[in-house]
């Protein structure tokens, strides 16, 4: 199966090759960890899952990595706001998004890396800029680096430098394009920064926020790797910095493909916290929409394409979802237990090679859907017709099982040996596979017993965690 994708890069479709056979290496900008996400930010994050889950469903073997970002200006302004330590402020957003992800039945990605636990690779990499002359230390005592000094500067995001002010400096860790410049890479200590503080060749202070990625993507996936993603509007200035450090630092390529997914809006608006028009996760679920039915909602537009946020496409997702759901209890009914057919039916074959097209054509999920909904359609009318046996119902269960690998949709949250999982137990199995991934060890056996609590044993084993009923 060839995957092709958009590269924002060259803006050309693109065959994927992966630079390690057999294995694709991504890279996705994570939560910046000072409030809870909203459905914006996981319009972003669901289109990472879908991509990861459709890497693997090609048969590559999947690193992701995804940063937090726990110290940038936004992070130190609501600690200082709550009066709280940084960490003690940011604590709970990173374990809301643990559940959040496990809501929306997100794939864990390999590792969760922090930005506060990497700050000697962040110094290590403004070292290596400094020796490359790439890198100055300005009056006031932050690092920038020198946009000017790099030819390169602009990729992926196809800005043109001739028109800049030499010598301008931006140290907001987010500007847009009218003020582009030399940015900042380690910030002097400030009086706004409290004790937020590392020490560091240039003066106590912290790291700006594009350094953060540069420095993890490539402890975790080396100075080359295959794909980095991230919403548009990452697109700059943070992911052109973020290619001038690491590939003004390696002399090397760093993202191999840039993909982007469009913004999800609201009233016509980018679903953003600083226009203040946005629903939390929490708060659609208050409302009694279900993570299914919501990550329904992010599945079904071409992540290329803006989305529009609605209850009516909600309540559609809620109909569609019941539709899905109508028709595999028929075909359990049917099947009644029965081994699988050696060949499924044609029409539910032509439908999978229909949904694999869909997904290798630049992950067309609207598409693979329409082909999900083709044998819905034609399989109802095969069990009226009294012309599908319980072996073909049995191997159409399967091909919808393989969909599902990619849509995590149709069987969402039964997924313990084939017996039916409450969704809220299967949501706290994913949480916990997430939080043991970030070793966070005591969420973990929070979580455990969490589950105790709601009648679930769950034992760690090799191939991953067991759950039981008590
Ligand atoms: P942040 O926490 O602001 O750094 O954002 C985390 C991720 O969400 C980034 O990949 C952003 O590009 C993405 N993002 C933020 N707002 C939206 C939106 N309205 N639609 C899609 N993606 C978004
Ligand atoms: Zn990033």
């Amino acid at each position: 199966m060839q995957l092709k994708f958009y590269d924002t890069a060259t803006r050309e479709l693109t065959p994927f090759s992966p630079l390690h056979e057999g294995e694709a290496r991504m890279y996705t900008c994570g939560p910046t960890v000072y409030n809870f996400a909203h459905v914006g930010n996981f319009r972003a994050y669901v289109f990472e899952d879908i991509l990861h889950r459709a890497l693997a469903y090609a048969g590559y073997r999947v690193t992701q990595i995804m940063n937090l970002t726990d110290v940038d200006d936004k992070t130190i302004r609501g600690a200082k706001a709550a009066g709280i330590p940084l960490k003690e402020y940011t604590r709970p957003y990173i374990k809301a998004f643990f559940e959040d992800i496990a809501t929306l039945g997100i794939t864990p990605a390999a590792k969760y890396p922090a930005a506060t636990d990497h700050i000697p690779e962040m110094i290590a990499l403004i070292s290596r800029l400094f020796e490359k002359g790439l890198a100055y230390k300005s009056d006031d005592g932050s690092v920038y680096f020198s946009v000017a000094k790099f030819a390169g500067y602009g990729h992926p995001a196809h800005i043109d430098i001739e028109g800049m002010q030499g010598g301008a400096r931006v140290s907001q860790d987010e500007y847009d394009k009218v003020s582009v410049g030399d940015f900042a890479l380690w910030k002097a200590h400030s009086d706004d920064d409290g004790d937020v503080v590392w020490d560091s060749p240039w003066g106590p202070g912290r790291p700006g926020w594009h350094i953060e990625c540069s420095a993890m993507s490539m402890k975790y996936l080396g100075e080359t790797f295959d794909i980095h993603t991230g919403g548009i509007d990452n697109l700059f200035p943070h992911h052109a910095n973020e290619t001038a450090q690491a590939e003004a630092a390696t002399g090397k390529p760093f993202a191999r493909l840039w993909m982007h997914c469009a913004h999800l809006r609201l009233n016509g608006e980018k679903m953003s916290k600083s226009l203040g028009n946005f629903y939390t996760l929490r708060d659609l679920l208050a409302k009694g929409w279900s993570g299914r039915e919501i990550r329904y909602v992010l599945v079904n537009g071409h992540y290329r394409q803006t989305l529009n946020f609605t209850f009516d496409a909600l309540a559609a997702a809620r109909a569609s979802l019941s539709r899905i759901d109508a028709f595999t209890a028929r075909l359990a009914e049917t099947a009644a237990g029965a081994a699988p057919a050696e060949t499924a039916p044609e029409f539910a074959t032509s439908a999978l090679e229909a949904f694999s097209a869909s997904i290798a054509e630049d992950l067309n999920m609207p598409n693979a859907l329409a082909a999900l909904f083709r044998l819905v359609r034609d399989g109802n009318a095969a069990i009226d017709a009294k012309s599908a046996s319980a072996a073909d119902c049995a191997a159409i269960v399967e091909v919808l099982r393989k969909m599902d690998t990619v849509l995590s949709l149709i069987f969402f949250g039964k997924k313990s040996g084939g017996n039916d999982i409450p969704e809220e137990v299967a949501a706290l199995l994913d949480a916990r596979a997430a939080a043991r991934k970030a070793k966070a060890w005591a969420e973990s056996d929070r979580i455990r017993d969490e589950l105790k609590a709601l009648g679930w044993e769950v034992k760690d084993t090799p191939q991953g965690q067991k759950v039981s009923k008590l």
